[in-house]
């Protein structure tokens, strides 16, 4: 995939937020060539930020095991954040930084052109479909996402939680329940 690795490259020097100041790494996400669904979760961990990849600590493996439940394997995904470095002591990025951050996130998403896209948590979720959206009504169905700039082109959208959530509140919990279902749902709306 040319495009994004030519914007991986060109995204790895950025400084355009506070948060160049404190990341060990740009942590641009990983694409498999053929990929059909992006998974957007919210910023790189500790973990991440130390080895460049996302999604590698706890719920990185929480998330593979729920992807395998659901018949998909990373080779098959696209996994980014909607924002490409670490906040520092991990906590929310602020909407300057998102807003910032964004352009990075919503070129990956055209060059990758996915069948479906799912957004792990409120920050991914306020990237697709602005603030002011509960998780929790949102989730459990297929929206129609139009990024700025793109109108003519739409992807399917899922909503779930981040799996640091479905960790949070153990294996009944209801995010990690929704988690495991909204997956399913994602994966069986990857085009045939
Ligand atoms: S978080 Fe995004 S906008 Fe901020 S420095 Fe990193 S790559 Fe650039």
């Amino acid at each position: 995939m040319t495009g994004w690795a030519a914007l991986a490259e060109e995204m790895v020097g950025c400084t355009a937020c506070g948060l160049a100041a404190t990341r060990t790494q740009v942590v641009p996400g990983v694409a498999a060539p053929e990929a059909r669904i992006v998974l957007i979760g919210e910023a790189p961990g500790r973990a991440e930020d130390e080895g460049g990849l996302p999604f590698v600590g706890r719920s990185g493996r929480l998330l593979d095991e729920l992807l395998d439940a659901a018949g998909l394997h990373r080779d098959q995904l696209a996994i980014v954040n909607t924002v490409k470095c670490r906040p520092p002591a991990n906590r929310t990025p602020k909407r300057i930084e998102a807003a910032t951050c964004r352009p990075w996130l919503d070129r990956q998403v055209r060059v990758i052109d996915p069948d479906v896209v799912v957004t792990l948590g409120g920050s991914a979720l306020a990237w697709a479909l602005g603030t002011g959206r509960r998780l929790r009504d949102a989730r459990g169905q297929v929206h129609r996402l139009r990024l700025p700039g793109s109108e003519e082109r739409s992807y399917q959208m899922v909503a779930t939680y981040h799996p640091a959530a479905a960790l949070r509140f153990g294996p009944a919990g209801e995010p990690r329940q929704a988690l495991a279902a909204d997956l399913q749902l994602a994966a069986g709306l990857v085009a045939r």
